[in-house]
């Protein structure tokens, strides 16, 4: 098994984010097993054979506990594609009922009958309920070039189911094809106005920067020194209050999920609270956009 992803040298040089407090669960509920094959996937998920494996809900459901009884704030499923997993509902039902939670979804698996269970679930749940449903342009065929044959209008039309059953999806975009557009308007404005003319008056819409790992890769990216570093606050980044779940235990953060060089623990959430390596060039992408992968 080989992974399709850029692990720069980890030397004792390399500079670290301190661990600062547990306020973020991540489960790679579904590794990188997927029913699409997107072009600038952060981890290669496809439909072949994962190189990251899918989650037994035995040890979701064992970290969901042991996130509970650390305080979490939030809990987020992602993959992969998350609606592939045979337990996912019965997951989200355990994760509602410690923090508010949100799926990342390409929402090709959402049609009537699981917006119909989601929004059961939502109401029903002392937590609050998210989906975040990914597009990358707002023109079918700009988005399907980079996620796939018809993945433009399914996701259209999970967002009108959820939408319809009063669940706000928030629209996750990637800037992948944001320079071929010449309007003028921003990415999010985008997608603000494409929300908004399908009659979502509530839009919710979060923009990523593109991660050059997994297909995007490109062997030889600079990674962070501590030079680089001087004067600015670690504390800053998301490693340093969120830790993941995947197959092989517990990692920094959900861009380097699966890596041996962000794999802080072998199972245990609180043995994982401590000091991530910042090694990868990923991590020059944080430190120059800021960004997080949570909803905020
Ligand atoms: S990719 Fe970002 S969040 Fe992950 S370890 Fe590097 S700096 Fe931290």
């Amino acid at each position: 098994m080989s992974l399709p992803l850029v692990t720069a040298p980890f030397t004792g040089t390399t500079p670290a984010a301190p661990f600062l407090r547990f306020s973020t669960l991540w489960i790679q509920i579904t590794g990188t097993w997927c029913n699409l094959e997107c072009r600038h996937c952060i981890n290669s998920s496809g439909p072949r054979e994962p190189w990251l494996r899918p989650l037994r809900a035995e040890v979701a459901l064992s970290a969901i506990r042991e996130a509970e009884e650390l305080g979490v704030k939030e809990i987020y499923f992602t993959g992969g594609e998350p609606f592939l997993h045979g337990d996912i509902l019965t997951l989200l039902a355990a994760a509602l009922e410690a923090a508010p939670t949100t799926v990342l979804t390409n929402g090709t698996r959402i049609d009537a009958a699981m917006a119909d269970e989601l929004a059961a679930l939502a109401a029903s749940a002392p937590y609050s309920l998210s989906i975040r449903v990914s597009l990358d342009d707002t023109d079918p065929e700009r988005n399907d070039r980079v996620r796939g044959e018809n993945a433009f209008a399914q996701a259209v039309e999970a967002i009108r189911l959820l939408h319809d059953r009063g669940l706000l999806p928030i629209v996750t975009a990637t800037e992948i094809t944001s320079a071929e557009h010449a309007d003028g308007r921003s990415t999010y404005e985008r997608f603000r106005d494409f929300l908004l003319a399908r009659g979502i008056e509530k839009p919710r819409v979060k923009i990523m920067p593109v991660f050059t790992l997994g297909r995007l890769a490109r062997p030889g990216d600079p990674v962070l020194c501590e030079e680089d570093l001087a004067g600015f606050d670690r504390r800053t980044l998301q490693c340093a209050e969120s830790r993941v779940v995947a197959d092989g235990g517990v990692y920094a953060c959900p861009i380097l999920a699966g890596l041996p060089g962000a794999r802080l623990s072998d199972g245990g959430l609180e043995a994982s609270f401590r000091a991530a390596a910042l090694y990868h060039p990923s991590c020059v992408t944080c430190f120059r956009t800021g960004m997080t992968c949570a909803n905020g």
